[in-house]
């Protein structure tokens, strides 16, 4: 009796519209307001991205993944979860008070290109171009899945960092760092991935610059600074007006790249810019005059309750930032992300994730 009443359909609502629909029994949140052709944001679908994040207001869902990877801990104090990793138990009510009508929504296509430059920028840092078949709609800041055809590796999401229309189709390119014994980035940051075929999805996720008059707090780890450096530039395009903070954090003078790009962004902006990059593992005796430390210790001084904060990179150094800027007052509403999870952490949700009472 008990399996038959767990296996009935479950109401959703929508809080801010009212709108109702039903998940059938083992579907998420988002699959079934897809399947009823209802708008929801959403990008990845297997818990990478939070572009589908929703707060719980009423009812339980089973987490079929760990959340606390890609939401803050704000987030979760405050009943987040994620729509393509919740399978309701109850009837539920759900609210989007963080879905900004004007995200994104372009179509998710898959395009094929071909690898037409490779540019090392640092020992461990390719620059990636690619040439697409056809075209590709996309908003700075946000990512694509790449194929590498002809070889067993599985794809990978990576920023956009600079777009470019050639006679000969959309250039993309895209700063990856090799992970050593990883599937995909030694491949791609090897000179011989030139010329090869591969497969783009995209674009998705739900990291872009949203409009408004208040200062930009930027803070990039590692290969972080790709969308960063992507959302910047549409900011000179658009004509924005902002000041801007770009905080880099590295670990050494070598690990340092795409300056004399961040020199033009500055050069363009219309408003104030201040670039400081931050090293954490630079020799005492080394010729370095800059900033040392971690990165989120050079927040402050430079940020306000009105700041705008635009984070990328690896999750610790996420949460980190996050943590030191609620200290300042920013609203987490005015906090955005983009966390670059790997397979370790995605094999860490799926396994914390089984572990897991459901959520209540
Ligand atoms: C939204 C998003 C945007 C991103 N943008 C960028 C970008 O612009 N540039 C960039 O460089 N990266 C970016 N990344 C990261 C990128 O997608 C890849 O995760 C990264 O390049 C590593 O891929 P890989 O296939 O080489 O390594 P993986 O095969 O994923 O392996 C990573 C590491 O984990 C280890 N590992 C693999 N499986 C397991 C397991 N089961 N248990 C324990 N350890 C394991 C491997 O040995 C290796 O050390 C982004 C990620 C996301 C989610």
């Amino acid at each position: 009796m008990l399996s038959l009443f767990r296996k009935k359909p479950k109401n959703i609502t929508l809080a801010s519209t009212g709108q109702q629909f039903v998940a059938a029994p083992g579907e998420t949140i988002l699959q079934a307001a897809l399947r009823e052709g209802i708008r929801f944001p959403h990008s990845c679908r297997v818990g990478g991205c939070a572009a589908c994040k929703c707060q719980l207001e009423d009812g339980k869902v089973k987490e079929l993944t760990e959340s606390a990877y890609v939401l803050s801990g704000d987030d979760l104090d405050n009943n987040y979860i994620l729509a393509c990793q919740s399978v309701p138990k109850t009837d539920v009510k759900i609210g989007l008070p963080h879905w900004d009508a004007r995200s994104p929504s372009h179509d998710i296509r898959h395009i094929l290109g071909q690898v037409i430059q490779h540019q090392v920028l640092t020992h461990d840092i390719s620059a990636v171009t690619i040439r697409l078949e056809a075209p590709l709609d996309f908003t700075a800041g946000q990512y694509a899945n790449i194929r590498l055809l002809g070889c067993d590796a599985p794809a990978r999401s990576y920023s956009f960092a600079n777009t470019q229309q050639s006679a000969k189709g959309l250039e993309l390119e895209f700063y990856v760092r090799r992970v050593d014994g990883g599937a995909l980035s030694p491949l791609l940051t090897s000179q011989q991935v030139l010329g090869e075929a591969v497969e783009i999805e995209g674009p998705l996720g739900d990291f872009w610059l949203r409009p408004d008059d208040t200062p930009i707090l930027a803070i990039a780890g590692g290969s972080g600074l790709a969308p960063l450096i992507s959302l910047l530039r549409q900011g000179i395009v658009d004509g924005c007006q902002r000041p801007v903070t770009l905080l880099f954090g590295a670990r050494q003078q070598r690990d340092l790249y795409a300056m004399e790009e961040i020199q033009r962004l500055s050069e363009q902006w219309q408003a104030p810019f201040e670039f400081v990059p931050v090293l954490s593992h630079e020799a005492e005796e080394s010729s370095w005059s800059g900033y040392r430390g971690l990165v989120t210790e050079a927040i402050e001084g430079r940020i306000g309750g009105d700041t705008q904060v635009y984070l990328c990179g690896p999750a610790p150094m996420i949460d980190a930032a996050i943590a030191e800027c609620q200290k300042f007052s920013v609203r987490p509403s005015q906090i955005f992300f983009d966390k670059f999870l790997d397979s370790r952490d995605l094999a860490a949700t799926q396994s914390a994730g089984r572990k897991m009472p459901a959520f209540a």
